[in-house]
Parts: structure tokens; C-alpha cells; sequence
């Protein structure tokens, strides 16, 4: 059985805790790897090594930071293929879609190649007589991120890029579902030109994270995983006067208005809903179609399009439509809460409980699921599913369909799709969510822009990626200073403005 490490001070660290959790592949349900999870002392040496490595690294001209990462983007798309499987293997997404998830958070760091001109800072030239005004923008020291399952390799990359760019140190915690992934980004670092110990990966779990969460030396801390921990993260982080982005759960709603090319929204909603088995922060878990009439033509061209997926692991080839769920719980959990939407009354229309895929019977296969008619007083409504679990509540109009996606609790991602103009105008100016498709069903911006949710998906006040990474991994120091030709006044008491 291999036993995984942590990565600390540029080696391999084993484990010294005693304590270990499973590495499944879920696509077979076995056990894969042992990894170890960290103890409050051992979390605790890895942020001093950080701290000392840190200070080289913050006194480092920007752009030879940034040459680092360009190196590093280099060896990502060298490596692409390696980190691809490993990642199916640990996570059970299809090849595709962990080259997606490469991708994505190697464009992050391509950004972060950017980083002497976004950290430029400001200057005033005779803010007053003789007087000049400028803002520099200072590394942190030492942060953290704190990342989860669903993308082991672009969650990482989002908070490993933008920390490093700006001279911190980082403490990364992945998920201790699929760590191999982001120990192979550490290493591919070191072989960029990173120095030693100015990225520690420590595996672990609540423990690890609590001795993150105390340091007197953590700085600022990047989660993203499920609402609970998110709230409890940004919480425990303030005591101890820490800088916390803090991202959560979803139930991400797409309306569908009467003029919608009904073809494309359907195409839209397989992809989005039952892409990488719903584990992904921004699939559509709601269908929102307005007026009976679009709802049955809608539910009427998804159901073939729902029957025709294939499931299967990520080795069974390129038409692999989605894999696996994490684990056994997770698929437990989905399936308990279909049963719970048949209980309260929702209409199953493509019914999957008793999907089990030939040779892969231990697997943690869950096969697609449609529901229709379900309203919001419903668990399935409520609750997160992270599963192949499409609900579709209908609206009598528009504001029903504007006033469902409002008033849920989480606040990642929504889309519309229409062929009016006005009406995704309106829709993208009222509706209180971060991240909005039109015509588009999983809006995830770009590395140029931020990537934030709104509401209970998201603690904190600056989003991930684009320029708001570099406004949280910086601290702004602001000088003034008076060079006059010769001191003429005495001392000034009053506060007052510029001459
Ligand atoms: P999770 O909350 O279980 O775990 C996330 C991280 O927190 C992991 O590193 C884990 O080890 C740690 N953790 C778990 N329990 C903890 C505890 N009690 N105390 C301290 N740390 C703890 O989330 P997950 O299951 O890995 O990921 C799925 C969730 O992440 C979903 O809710 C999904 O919507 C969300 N997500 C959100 C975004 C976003 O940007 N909003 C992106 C991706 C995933």
C-alpha cells in the first residue's frame, strides 16, 4: 500500500502523528493509499519553515517571482497528461474534465506571471507643497489555503498562484481525498526554481487546521469546501486577527424563459447538472423553467438526452460522460436524498436508485437523476446535493423565477437563458449572486476577473483570482513624505487637509 507524505521544506516529510485516512479510487471502491494526517506540532514546524523561507522570497524582485511561475506553467503543460490521471484516479472525473481542472488553475498562475504590474501600487506627485503620496503593496508573510475535493488541482493553483506572486510563504491543506495532485504541483514547483519551504503541503484534517487557524504566524487564510466549515473557518480566523476568504456551497439556479432556444437550454442543463456527477461548486442543480408550457417541453427534451449519458470510470475512453462520486458517504448521502424528494412529493421522472455499473459493483457510481415538480419547502430544494440530482421547480412567470433564485440561501452562480435582451438585463442587475451566465450555464470567470459567491457561499470580502487575489495577499502600506526645500513652520497639531 503506497503511504503518501507531506511536503515540507522542499522533501518529502512522512507522517509522524500515527494517524492515517484512506485514499480510495472511487471508480473501484479500493483503497489506494494511506496519507497522513498531520498533528498540531507537526502543522505547526511546517509554518515556521514557511516563515523562514519567507523572507528571502517576500525580498525577492517581483519579477523574478514571477519567472518562477513561468517556468511553472511550462512544466504544467509538460506534466498535463501524468497530473490528469492522477487526479481521475483519486477524484474518478473523466480525463476531459481533469485536464479541465488543470487548466483552469493553470491560467491563474499564467495570470499571476502579470504580478510587477498589478503590485505596482500608487503614487501622488505634490499631494502638497514638497509633498508626495504613494501606497506600496507588501507581502502578508505567511498564509494558508485550505482547498476541497472537487477540483484538487484548480482550487490549489487558485490560492498557490497569487499567495507565491505576491511574496508570501503558503501552508497548503488540501483535501485529504485527493492529495496527490497538489504534492505533484509542489514538486513541479521546486523544479521551477521555487525555494525550499516557501510552499509547505500538510496533509490532514481538523487538527491541521486548527493549528493553522491559531498560528500567532498565519496571516491570512483561502478556504473553499462546504458552507459549515467555511463560516466556521472565517470565524476561528478572526480571533486571531486573521485575513479570511472564505467560499462555500451552492444551489445554483438557470431560468428558462418562454423564448429560450429550448435545445440549447436542455443541452446546457445535462452538462452543467450532470457534468463531473454535480461535484462542481457551479453545476445547476435547479431548472427554473417559466410557464407549464416551457416546463414540458423542457422536461420532454431532457429525458433522452438524461438516458443517454454514459457512466463509466475515466479509463472506459473519451465518451465517458462523468465517473464516480467521491465516496461511499457521498453516494449514500445523494441517494438518501433522492429517496427524501419521493417521500415529499417531487416527481422522479429519470429514476437512476438502482444503477450499478457491470464490474464495477463496489464503486461509487451514482447514475442520473431528474426531478420535476419539486417546490421549495422541499430537502432536495434546500440542501446541497453534490450529485447527479437535477431538481426543476417551476415559475408561473418570470419575478416567481427571479424570486426563487433570491431568496435561496447559497448565492454562487445562476444563469439565464432567453432571447430577450431586456430581460437578461434585468436579470443580471436584480438578482443578489455573484457569478451570472446568460446564456452560458456554468459562468465561472475567468483568471482576469474574480470568481466569488455571494450570500452563504461566500464569507469574507474579496473574491478569488483576478486583481481581488492581490489586494488579499497583499497588505498596503502608505507613505507620505515632504522633501521642502527648507523648514519654515513649526510643528502643525491640527489635522487638517492638504495646501
Ligand atoms: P469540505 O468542507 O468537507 O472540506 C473542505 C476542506 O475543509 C478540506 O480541506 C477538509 O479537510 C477541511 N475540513 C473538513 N471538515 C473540517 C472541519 N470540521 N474542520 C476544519 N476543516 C475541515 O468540502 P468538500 O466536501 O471537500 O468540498 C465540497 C464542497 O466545496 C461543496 O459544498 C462545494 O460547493 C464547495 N465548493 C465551493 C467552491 C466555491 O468556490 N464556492 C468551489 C469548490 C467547492
Amino acid at each position: 500500500m503506497e503511504e503518501l507524505y507531506h511536503w515540507i521544506d522542499g522533501k518529502e516529510a512522512r507522517g509522524g502523528s500515527g494517524h492515517f485516512v484512506d485514499v480510495f479510487n472511487p471508480a473501484t471502491g479500493e483503497v489506494q493509499a494511506k496519507l497522513p494526517l498531520a498533528s498540531a506540532d507537526e502543522t505547526a514546524a511546517a509554518i515556521e519553515g514557511a516563515a523562514k523561507a519567507q523572507r528571502e522570497w517576500g525580498a525577492t524582485n517581483p519579477q523574478r517571482r514571477a519567472r518562477v511561475l513561468m517556468e511553472f506553467v511550462r512544466l504544467l503543460n509538460r506534466d498535463m497528461d501524468a497530473l490528469a490521471e492522477a487526479l481521475s484516479r483519486e477524484h474518478g472525473k473523466t480525463l476531459t474534465d481533469a485536464k479541465g481542472d488543470v487548466q483552469r488553475g493553470l491560467e491563474v498562475i499564467e495570470f499571476c506571471i502579470g504580478a510587477p504590474h498589478l503590485l505596482k501600487g500608487e503614487y501622488t506627485d505634490g499631494a502638497g507643497p514638497g509633498i508626495d503620496m504613494y501606497s506600496m503593496r507588501q507581502p502578508l508573510g505567511v498564509v494558508a489555503g485550505i482547498t476541497p475535493f472537487n477540483f484538487p488541482a484548480m482550487v490549489p493553483l487558485w490560492k498557490i498562484g497569487p499567495a507565491l506572486a505576491c511574496g508570501n510563504a503558503m501552508i497548503l491543506k488540501p483535501s485529504e481525498r485527493d492529495p496527490s495532485v497538489p504534492l505533484m504541483l509542489a514538486r513541479l514547483l521546486q523544479e521551477a526554481g521555487l525555494p525550499d519551504g516557501v510552499l509547505q503541503v500538510v496533509n490532514g484534517d481538523k487538527v491541521a487546521v486548527d493549528a493553522i487557524l491559531d498560528s500567532e504566524i498565519v496571516q491570512a487564510v483561502g478556504f473553499v469546501g462546504s458552507t459549515p466549515i467555511a463560516q466556521y473557518i472565517y470565524e476561528r480566523a478572526a480571533q486571531t486577527g486573521k485575513r479570511a476568504q472564505c467560499f462555500g456551497g451552492a444551489k445554483n439556479h438557470m431560468i428558462i424563459m418562454p423564448d429560450a432556444d429550448l435545445d440549447q437550454a436542455a443541452d446546457a442543463l445535462v452538462g452543467a447538472g450532470y457534468g463531473a456527477a454535480g461535484e462542481r461548486c457551479m453545476a445547476v442543480s435547479v431548472a427554473v423553467p417559466v410557464g407549464d408550457e416551457t416546463a414540458d417541453a423542457l422536461i420532454e427534451r431532457l429525458i433522452p438526452r438524461i438516458e443517454k449519458l454514459k457512466i463509466a470510470p475515466y479509463t472506459a475512453g473519451d465518451d465517458v460522460d462523468f465517473g464516480p462520486v467521491i465516496t461511499a458517504a457521498a453516494k449514500e448521502n445523494i441517494l438518501r436524498l433522492v429517496n427524501r424528494g419521493v417521500e415529499q412529493g417531487a416527481e422522479l421522472v429519470v429514476d437512476n436508485r438502482e444503477f450499478s455499473l457491470q464490474g464495477y459493483e463496489n464503486g461509487f457510481f451514482v447514475g442520473p437523476h431528474l426531478f420535476d415538480r419539486v417546490t421549495p419547502d422541499m430537502d432536495i430544494y434546500k440542501t446541497e446535493i453534490f450529485g447527479p440530482v437535477l431538481s426543476t421547480v417551476r415559475a408561473k412567470d418570470y419575478e416567481e423565477a427571479l424570486g426563487l433564485a433570491m431568496s435561496h440561501e447559497y448565492g454562487n452562480g445562476t444563469a439565464i437563458f432567453t432571447r430577450s435582451g431586456d430581460a437578461a438585463r434585468d436579470f443580471a442587475s436584480r438578482v443578489n449572486i455573484g457569478m451570472v451566465g446568460i446564456n452560458v450555464p456554468i459562468p465561472v470567470p475567468l483568471a482576469y476577473h474574480t470568481f466569488g459567491g455571494w450570500k452563504r457561499s461566500g464569507f469574507g470580502d474579496l473574491n478569488q483570482h483576478g486583481p481581488d487575489a492581490f489586494r488579499f495577499y497583499t497588505r498596503t502600506k502608505t507613505v507620505t513624505a515632504r522633501w521642502p526645500s527648507g523648514i519654515r513652520e513649526g510643528s502643525a497639531l491640527n489635522f487638517k487637509p492638504m495646501d
